[in-house]
């Protein structure tokens, strides 16, 4: 196997259980959110984003806000003792991210945000010639949002072509079924009608995440992420009940083992 991915399978594990020890620790809601986006996390901070480069990364879900912390401390963007102050009275790492450290860019989590702004800065490093990469992960339940299809239509419109849209698409949103609340089929081809490059892949096979990155694209690019909800933890995954839930100490110890296994 690829040193990277197998890198980044490691990456995983790391932060896997760096957010359900959180989720445990500081009593915090969507563990099962956080759950869902981590293998394209760990991709993103393994392959894309690192401290020499400029490219950017913004989780307009903010509610998984513990995943990219986590990602930003296994990476030493943050130091363990920030990592560890999440959610504590006057922590710069507040339930939902805010551009108090290196590495958040945009207050994120209301939701709807996150795209127009990665719009703005994708269009900056074009209008400016810059190379880098602007990245944001959206969930299912933020397609919901005006705002994702206004910025669907701009960055189309702009050609953004150095602009990738993630959606996490795992099929829940806080209250329930994220198609029986407002259904979003079939949205690969509501975005290809919007001029994107669409690809639908599973959200937790890093040969398909690779791939998807990886393809060259003369459009803006979305990937449509086909995820779990809980993913790596058998017996939450699926279940909407860990979107507020977070674990007891017997709960830990066995989600713990269970990704030892
Ligand atoms: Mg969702």
């Amino acid at each position: 196997m690829d040193e990277k991915i197998k890198n980044t399978i490691n990456l995983s594990k790391k932060i896997r259980k760096d957010i359900i020890y959180l989720s445990f620790l500081k009593k915090t809601a969507h563990l099962g959110s956080s759950l869902s986006c981590v293998d394209i996390i760990s991709y993103i901070y393994e392959l894309i984003i690192n401290k020499k480069n400029n490219n950017k990364f913004i989780l307009s879900k903010g509610h998984a806000a513990s995943t990219i912390y986590s990602a930003l401390y296994r990476k030493k963007f943050i130091s363990e003792k920030i990592f560890f102050s999440y959610c504590e009275v006057g922590s710069s790492l507040e339930e939902h991210p805010s551009p108090n450290i290196r590495g958040i860019e945009c207050a994120t989590g209301s939701l709807g945000h996150g795209f127009p702004f990665a719009n703005g800065l994708a269009l900056a490093n074009k209008i400016r010639n810059k190379k880098e990469k602007t990245i944001v992960m959206i969930s299912d339940g933020e397609c919901n949002e005006g705002t994702t299809w206004e910025a669907a239509m701009f960055a189309s419109a702009q050609n953004l072509k150095n602009l990738t849209l993630i959606i996490d698409y795992n099929k829940w949103q806080a209250t329930g079924r994220s198609d029986k609340i407002l259904s979003l089929k079939p949205l690969d081809k509501k975005f290809q009608s919007f001029g994107w490059e669409v690809i639908s892949i599973n959200g937790h096979n890093f040969n398909q995440i690779n791939r998807a990155f990886k393809k060259k694209n003369k459009k803006p690019k979305v990937i449509i992420a086909n995820t779990v909800k809980g993913s790596g933890i058998k017996s939450i995954e699926d279940d909407n009940n860990w979107h507020y839930r977070s674990p007891n100490h017997e709960e830990l110890k066995y989600f713990l083992k269970e990704l030892d296994k």
